[in-house]
């Protein structure tokens, strides 16, 4: 899939309607379209990587990047003391819908039960 097809490609440039929640230069965070707990939220990366495996050494700073504004966004949501979820989804056994790297959080509810 090319840039220019892509769904968070679509959103970062305005051509698709979602509230942005946090943008830099690295990454931006959306809320999640069919949100699987009361806090579920995409930290996506600028740049339209596919897996974690595509990222060059030159872009490595990127993931820590979404790391750490992961961390805010948490803060933010306050969830941070009841505690939450980072899954990063990647290819088919996985269940990656979307073919352009993003890092779910989820919170605000008991995740014990979804393994
Ligand atoms: P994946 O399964 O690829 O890890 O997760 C993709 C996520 O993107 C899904 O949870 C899905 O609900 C979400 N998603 C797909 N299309 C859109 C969209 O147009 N807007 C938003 N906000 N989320 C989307
Ligand atoms: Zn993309």
């Amino acid at each position: 899939m090319t840039p220019e097809e892509c769904i968070f490609c679509k959103i970062h440039k305005g051509l698709i309607d979602s509230e942005i929640l946090y943008s830099d230069d690295n990454c931006f965070v959306i809320r999640d379209i069919s949100p699987r707990a009361p806090v579920h939220l995409l930290v996506i990366p600028v740049l339209h990587i596919t897996r974690l495996v595509d990222v060059n050494i030159q872009d490595a700073h990127i993931l820590g990047g979404m790391l750490k504004v992961a961390s805010v966004m948490a803060i933010r949501e306050n969830i941070v003391e009841s505690g939450y979820r980072l899954v990063v989804n990647q290819g088919e056994n996985a269940g990656q819908v979307v073919p352009h790297l993003h890092l779910h959080i989820l919170g605000a509810k008991s995740l014990a039960a979804m393994g």
